[in-house]
């Protein structure tokens, strides 16, 4: 009972009384009550937890936002967006993708993470199962619980890509219950990047069962080395049809506040989907999505510089993990998350990842994201998003704390 008389655990929902807050966000928000302690001390917190950009939002896509405000293009669009953001979206799927799109395949919502939202919602019954790939971005499951939908986790190979045998038996186990799969490549939170072979395996294995996939591919410009990235749904006519391509530009130009996100789909699928959008939201911010259009049309600079910058930290970060006694890395082939398995450091005060996680902040004043937050306890996800001096004093606090522990 609250002290205003109100029963709320009978008055508000399961729905939202089981749902688990997002581990990012609560992390940050315990981060920031420490960094804030910690200063008064003159010491600081080195943050690799929340994933996003540490550079600014590019100039020419920050002028167009005020050129959209200042010619009074405030008022509300098309709940799916506007006309010149669909058509640069489309002719972005054409140049980088070789795939082609109509407008009527197009949909523009607040950010990849409300855009997840609305497709989960548009496929899944109750007791519908959703298959994700462990280690998944945090939110995947979630969202498909608050549809009332049934997350099954997909077991991981060394390389942290999905184990295509069992994908297999959990096809043959479940049938026609499953309705999607997750594909997330580049990967939150390994980094790791599917090849051409790798994704057709997976692509066949949906196509036999029916299964639509679901490809996030925030992180598709962060790939490094002769890393490539591939579309699921470019390899054929088929594996188009049942493909939902979700993308956004908070993270390819650094615009994580302006929440514009976008997928692409058969017309069926987005005609049911801008239903909800219709009673859900309306359309997503409409100076953003002119800030948008510029991001995705105008110069693509700003994208390789920063691409150029994260892989000197990832080469960086990789190298000095490595030397670390008792810890074992992949190196990531994009995104900008590192992600090393830390288990080989249990001992009997930390017993699994949220231990060290919460040990390394106490004592060494280093926050990173548990790997249990993305269904698996062996690692720490790392995100190398922060400036190389960061990286630096980061990885030396993390490596004394892992001293002291060993
Ligand atoms: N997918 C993945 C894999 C992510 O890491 C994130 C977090 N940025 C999102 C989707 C959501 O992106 P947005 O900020 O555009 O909602
Ligand atoms: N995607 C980022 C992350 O994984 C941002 C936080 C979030 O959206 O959950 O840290």
């Amino acid at each position: 009972m609250s002290g205003n008389g109100y029963d709320f655990n009978k008055i508000l929902s399961q729905r939202a009384q089981n749902l688990e807050a997002s581990p990012t966000f609560a992390l940050e928000k315990k981060i920031d009550a420490f960094d804030l302690k910690l200063k008064k001390e003159g010491q600081f917190v080195i943050r690799f937890g929340i994933g996003q950009p540490d550079f600014n939002t590019p100039e020419n896509i920050k002028d167009a936002a005020k050129t959209a405000i200042d010619e009074n293009k405030t008022k509300y669009t098309a709940s799916t967006g506007i006309r010149e953001l669909k058509s640069a979206i489309l002719e972005k799927f054409r140049k980088e993708n070789d795939l082609e799109y109509e407008l009527e395949n197009i949909f523009a919502g607040n950010g990849a993470k409300q855009v997840l939202d609305v497709i989960i919602r548009t496929f899944i019954n109750k007791e519908d199962i959703v298959l994700v790939p462990v280690p998944y971005w945090v939110s995947y499951t979630q969202q498909v619980i608050l549809s009332e939908g049934k997350p099954v986790f997909v077991k991981c190979n060394k390389d942290l890509k999905i184990d295509l045998n069992d994908l297999e038996k959990i096809c043959i186990k479940y049938g026609k219950k499953i309705k999607l799969i997750i594909l997330n490549s580049p990967n939150n939170p390994s980094g790791a990047v599917y090849n051409k072979s790798e994704l057709e395996a997976i692509g066949k294995i949906c196509l036999k069962y029916g299964i639509f996939i679901i490809s996030d591919e925030v992180y598709e410009k962060f790939i490094y080395g002769d890393v490539r990235h591939y579309s699921i749904a470019s390899f054929s006519e088929e594996l188009k049809e049942i493909t939902i391509i979700v993308n956004a530009v908070s993270k390819t130009y650094s615009m994580t506040g302006w929440r514009i996100g976008y997928c692409a789909a058969a017309r069926e699928i987005i005609n049911q989907m801008a239903k909800i959008q219709d009673q859900a939201s309306s359309n997503p911010c409409t100076p953003a999505q002119w800030a948008a259009v510029e991001a995705l049309a105008g110069s693509q600079e700003s994208v390789n510089v920063m691409k150029n910058e994260y892989e000197k930290r990832r080469n960086y970060i990789f190298q000095r993990l490595c030397s670390i006694k008792n810890i074992k890395c992949n190196l990531p082939g994009g995104a900008f998350y590192i992600f090393p398995d830390i288990s080989g450091l249990f001992n009997n005060e930390i017993k699994n990842s949220f231990d060290f996680a919460d040990q390394l902040l106490e004592k060494d004043f280093v926050a990173v994201v548990p790997g249990a937050a993305f269904g698996d306890d062996r690692f720490i996800r790392i995100s190398y998003a922060a400036s190389m001096n960061n990286i630096k004093e980061g990885i030396d606090r993390f490596e004394n704390f892992c001293k002291r522990i060993s």
